[in-house]
């Protein structure tokens, strides 16, 4: 059996409980070495195989799952942050239905969760923006026509860019091509909850200059929107004493 794991963001006590009891009891690990906190790994038993999927291909990651079931031992495959988010799973899915392979999936908390604690920023403000647009720029993936970066920020909703911190130039040349403006809130994280991780407040304006400043060009997140604003929202309904819901009566 196959355990897709969700790693969280960096900091090793942001692992699930789940993922940690699979951690604990795995027969083969098969980490992506890129992002997930090597720390995570010392919770592995005793003489567990342990694979740096950063150096594999999609044969090599299935070849070792393989020979692990082969052996009656279960794998466990961690992902940075969660799966489900640039994870590249369904391939690896898909090819162990193909292989008769059981497999599970653990979800993990996303990066563009951490980086929003990290900012202590609430994407979902009530009159400023319902929405997350979590995208990337295109790179060596294409991103589909319709889902243009310019597009994409026609709408001027709370955004988060994977993949991109690389292109930053780029990044804001597109975002001015839709609804957001020089002055729009934004802010790169790096490593968000790693002890090294790094906040750079700015403007869209400034995204491209306030980057190369900071020097960063990868494993970074871009947010950008009025949520990272001051004020400007409305309250919640939700918390509004004038307001009844199915567990509270208004009291005003
Ligand atoms: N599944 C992961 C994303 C994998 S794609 C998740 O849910 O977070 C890899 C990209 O994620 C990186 O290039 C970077 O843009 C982002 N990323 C992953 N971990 C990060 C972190 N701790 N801080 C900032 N960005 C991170």
């Amino acid at each position: 059996m196959v355990h897709f794991v969700g790693a969280g963001p960096g900091a090793p006590d942001l692992l699930t409980l789940r993922g940690a009891k699979l951690l604990g009891e795995a027969g083969c690990i098969i980490y992506a070495g890129s992002l997930v906190n090597p720390a995570l790994l010392e919770m592995a038993p005793e003489g567990c195989p342990i694979y740096n999927s950063a150096e594999m291909t999609l044969e090599q990651v299935l070849d070792t799952i393989r020979a692990a079931e082969a052996d009656g031992r279960d794998t466990v495959r961690l992902h940075t942050g969660d799966p489900c988010v640039y994870g590249a799973i369904r391939e690896q899915m898909d090819a162990l239905d193909a292989a008769g392979i059981p497999w599970d999936d653990t979800p993990g908390v996303s990066s563009f969760c951490g980086a929003a604690a990290a900012l202590g920023a609430e994407y979902t403000l009530p009159g400023v923006s319902q929405s997350v647009i979590i995208t990337r720029l295109a790179g060596r993936t294409p991103v589909p026509e319709k889902e243009s970066l310019a597009s994409m920020a026609s709408h001027g909703a709370s955004m988060v860019l994977f993949l991109s911190s690389g292109m930053l130039p780029q990044v804001q040349e597109e975002l001015l091509k839709g609804d957001y403006t020089p002055d729009t809130p934004a802010a790169i994280v790096y490593k968000a909850t790693w002890p090294e991780e790094k906040i750079v407040r700015c403007t869209v304006g400034t995204l491209a200059a306030k980057g190369a400043e900071a020097g960063i060009r990868k494993t970074a997140l871009v947010l950008v929107g009025s949520f990272l604003g001051q004020g400007g929202y409305e309250r919640s309904k939700l918390y509004d004493p004038s307001f009844t819901t199915e567990y509270r009566e208004a009291s005003l």
